[in-house]
């Protein structure tokens, strides 16, 4: 069997990098990320602040001791979010075997993927270009026959680097590093690792695998493979990633009231958006379909920003329902967001920049786990003549999509 691929990318500095593309005149200069205006905690830095010794969790005031003309700027987390959804959705369409390790890494599997692309260098500058031009900025990428060691590569040239570790010259790699540069090696691990003679990965050779595993378990073991380079950990996906979330209403055949029937696209986007919330997806390509006498009309619809907020999802309905002649007799309707992509979780060490409509669903959403679905609905909707069972909607398939959400 050949070889595996991985390659682990990497986005070089990322806040601070979209600070700097975004006010140019930041570019070349130190630049540290705190939260809010006043935060004193400094979250990230460019690679000039870095140049001077500023670190991440340093206070912006001791940063500016060794680094007097430190800029700082405020965190925009809705921005990163949105460049990280936008750079994780171009590398999806490079590969489908794609692990999001978090808001600026994923890990590609390419084994699968090499009967297409031949060359593993044109995939690399492919992902590299795709992004820049997407987003004029820059990643590092690691490729090897291991996660792990795909992983450790992305490290090795940074900024804008390429690493190919394999078979060959793996042990020049890695048999001197201090074994803390492996992922998941923390003070803990380390000091227990150093107390058993272990400092480099070529170290390792001389402890037997129980000891790390009888007392970490399997991070115990995980790591002894990955300081002998022989980690063999596939790509862990999303295993629930749905691949539509919709919903669709049968209406009285041959509806046409326009009332009626915004109405129920109303109560659809609604529930949508619920569901998106409560599973924290969000989508920016909804499929609306209306069904009239002839059969199903359905549009795909794409919007910039990926959503998950009601009123905009209501809004791409109306938009649709629009271009419908008044009087069409409608008997069917469905919203489906069609590839929903995980919102970014780690957004939540910001605790500012939240929009009012999204306060505003997060309370209904509170309100309806404490009470029950629909206590709070739009006065449109309480005498609910729409209110007939739901059905699934086409875009549904019976395989890969969870029924938990
Ligand atoms: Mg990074």
């Amino acid at each position: 069997m050949s070889e595996k691929i991985f390659i682990h990318v990497d986005m070089n500095a990322f806040f601070a990098s979209i600070e700097q593309r975004d006010y140019p005149k930041l570019l070349g200069k130190p630049v540290a990320v705190t939260n809010g205006e006043h935060g004193s905690c400094i979250i990230t830095s460019s690679y000039e602040a870095r140049a001077f010794g500023i670190k991440t969790g340093m206070r912006i005031s001791d940063g500016r001791k060794i680094c007097p003309y430190l800029v700082q700027r405020p965190s925009r987390p809705k921005v990163y979010a949105e460049t990280s959804t936008r750079i994780m959705n171009i590398l999806h369409n490079i590969s489908p075997d794609i692990q999001i390790y978090s808001v600026d890494e994923a890990f590609l599997e390419l084994t699968n993927c090499m009967k297409i692309y031949k060359e593993i260098n044109h995939v690399i500058y492919k992902i590299k270009d795709l992004i820049y031009e997407s987003e004029n900025l820059k990643c590092s990428i690691g490729i090897s026959f291991s996660k792990s060691l795909a992983k450790y590569a992305s490290k090795i040239n940074k900024p804008d680097g390429i690493t190919y570790i394999n078979k060959n010259n793996y042990h020049e790699y890695l048999d001197n590093s201090p074994i803390d540069t492996l992922c998941g090696v923390s003070t803990g691990v380390k000091s227990f690792l150093n107390h058993h003679g272990v400092y480099k990965c070529s170290d390792m050779k001389k402890l037997p695998i129980s000891i790390l595993s009888n007392r970490f378990g399997n991070i115990g073991k995980k790591i002894w493979l990955m300081a002998n380079g022989n980690d063999f950990e596939g790509l862990i996906p999303d295993l629930n990633h749905p691949k539509s979330l919709g919903h669709g209403k049968v209406l009285k055949p041959n509806t046409k009231s326009s009332y009626l029937i915004k109405k129920v696209f109303l109560r659809m986007s609604n529930k949508l958006a619920l569901r998106l919330r409560k599973s924290n997806y969000e989508s920016n390509i909804f499929l609306i379909g209306i069904k009239i006498k002839a059969g199903w009309i359905q549009k795909k619809v794409k919007i910039e920003k990926a959503t998950c907020n009601r009123n905009d999802i209501f809004n791409i309905c109306l938009s649709y329902l629009n271009l419908f002649e008044k009087n069409t007799g409608i008997y069917q309707v469905q919203v489906t967001a069609l590839n929903p992509l995980k919102k970014n979780t780690q957004m939540d060490i910001f605790s500012k920049d939240n929009d009012k409509s999204e306060v505003l669903d997060q309370a209904l959403e509170n309100i309806h786990d404490k009470f029950g679905p629909e206590t709070i609905k739009p006065a449109r909707l309480i005498s609910d003549d729409t209110d007939s069972p739901d059905v699934i909607a086409p875009a549904w398939r019976p395989s890969g999509h969870r029924k938990s959400v």
